[in-house]
């Protein structure tokens, strides 16, 4: 038998796992996950008013029943198993722990109270057990600085209502914080011009449905002066790659949804503006106690002020340490998938915080590719092992059937306004796990 060990269940972890056990009828997948559950940001990244999205943990659930598959959750490299222990015990190791840090802005006041990175604050709604509640007083004024999903999944769930939220699995307490904030206004700033923006088209355009708020273009004529730019590019005589004109079609269909908002009818009576701000390069937060303002750049003209009383940063994430193997700016630098003999990378740890979750799928693809080839059977204890060493250390697992019950403990006790209720420590997960 050959032995892989990967660690982190995400997508990237869960999709590379069915390809090699596709690939390789004589090989056994691990699945070493921190957390008692598993499947990384599907369930505290992705949103939780996009069930849709979140749906794709029922297959990656089917990757984690099937023979030949042992999930070890409540297990992390570095804290109750050593890297160099599980490449002792597998023919390959491969790290699908994705990037879990913010990028830091770098500004002064970066650490004021109400200054906060996506990745704490999507981890703190969606219930993840590191992440603390932020500093949320008596918010008028919001800040979301980055122009990617990310930026929109934070205003858009800032900006809905208990009625639009119903049904998701936002935790009661969230939904009683967020509720209990009478945000009036939501800025969605981006360095560049709306052009370069990376939102989706599907993710962007709903922002103008929601039933409480109203987005709005701070400089209509940065749309007018990107409709030309584009215009000109899209012009024959201007020779153009199929990669570039792919590019160009999506950024000219991202402009005509912020161009629908800017001419929309100012009708509407809602609660909540959510304003695009475009050209603007974050200077400083400013505030004494907390919060107080953001201060922006701009190319030639006077710079922008923005009071608010929460700014989110969403710019970006980056790889940590996995026991004794070390990020270079950011990823795991890799040939191929490859870091070194026996040692490979796949997912966002490898390739940085970009793509969607199918493109996890399409890379798992290339990267068993690659490890089949040079996968060996050299007798090693595997699984067996492992489950032996983490036994004797007084680790407590969490197998397959233990997240199961956690699964269904979590859909048991949902009630009536949500699908799911979330434990959001480690030792009622523990508990779940273990219930009969
Ligand atoms: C806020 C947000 C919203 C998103 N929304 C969408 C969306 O709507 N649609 C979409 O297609 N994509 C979305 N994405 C992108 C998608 O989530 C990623 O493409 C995908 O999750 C990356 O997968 P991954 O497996 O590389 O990393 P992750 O999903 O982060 O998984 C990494 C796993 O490794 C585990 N781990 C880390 N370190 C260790 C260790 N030392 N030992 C053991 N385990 C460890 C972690 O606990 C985690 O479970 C979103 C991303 C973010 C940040």
């Amino acid at each position: 038998m050959k032995h892989v060990a990967i660690v982190g269940s995400g997508p990237a972890g869960c999709y590379l796992a069915d390809q090699l056990l596709r690939l390789v009828p004589d090989a056994r997948v691990d699945i070493v996950e921190r957390l008692p559950v598993p499947f990384g940001l599907v369930r505290y990244g992705v949103a939780p008013d996009h069930q849709g999205t979140k749906a794709v943990a029922r297959l990656l659930d089917r990757v984690l029943a099937r023979d030949r598959l042992r999930f070890f959750g409540n297990v992390e490299v570095g804290r109750d198993v050593r890297l160099d222990e599980l490449r002792e015990l597998y023919d390959a190791v491969v790290l699908a722990t994705g990037a879990p840090r913010d990028r830091r802005l770098g500004i002064p006041g970066e650490s004021l109270p109400g200054v906060i990175g996506s990745a704490s604050f999507v981890g703190w709604y969606n219930g993840h057990p590191d992440c603390a509640a932020p500093p949320l007083l008596d918010v008028r004024e919001a800040v979301v600085i980055g122009n990617g999903n990310v930026a929109i999944d934070v205003a858009r769930v800032l900006a809905k209502n208990a009625a639009e939220l119903a049904g998701s699995d936002l935790s009661p307490h969230v939904h009683e914080r967020l509720l209990a904030q009478r945000i009036e206004t939501i800025h969605i700033v981006g360095r560049r011009g709306p052009a370069d923006a990376k939102f989706t088209r599907a993710e962007l355009a709903e922002l103008g449905k929601l039933a409480n708020a109203r987005p709005i273009i701070a400089e209509p004529q940065a749309l007018a002066e990107a409709q030309r730019a584009l215009a000109a590019a899209h012009n024959p005589d201007n020779a153009q790659s199929p990669e570039h004109s792919r590019t160009s079609g999506e950024a000219a269909a991202i402009v005509e949804v912020l161009s629908g908002f800017a001419q929309a009818p100012d009708v509407r009576e809602t609660a909540v503006r959510i304003v695009f701000h475009f050209g603007a390069t974050p200077l400083a937060f400013e505030g004494g106690e907390r919060l107080e303002a953001v201060r922006f750049a701009r190319a030639g003209i006077e710079p922008l002020v923005l009071p608010a009383q929460l700014a989110v940063s969403c710019i970006g994430y980056q790889a940590i340490d996995c026991c004794t193997a070390t990020p270079n700016a950011g990823v795991f630098a890799n040939e191929g998938a490859c870091i070194e003999d026996g040692l490979f990378v796949t997912g966002w740890a490898g390739r940085g915080p970009s793509g969607t979750i199918p493109t996890n799928r399409t890379e798992a693809q290339r990267v068993a590719q690659r490890i089949v080839a040079e996968l060996d059977d050299h007798g090693r204890g595997g699984g067996e092992a492992l489950a032996a060493r983490l036994a004797a250390r007084g680790v407590r697992v969490v197998d397959h059937a233990g997240w199961r019950r956690i699964d269904a403990a979590e859909l048991a006790r949902a009630g009536a306004d949500r699908c799911r209720h979330k434990f959001e420590s480690i030792e009622a997960m523990l508990e779940a796990s273990s219930a009969r």
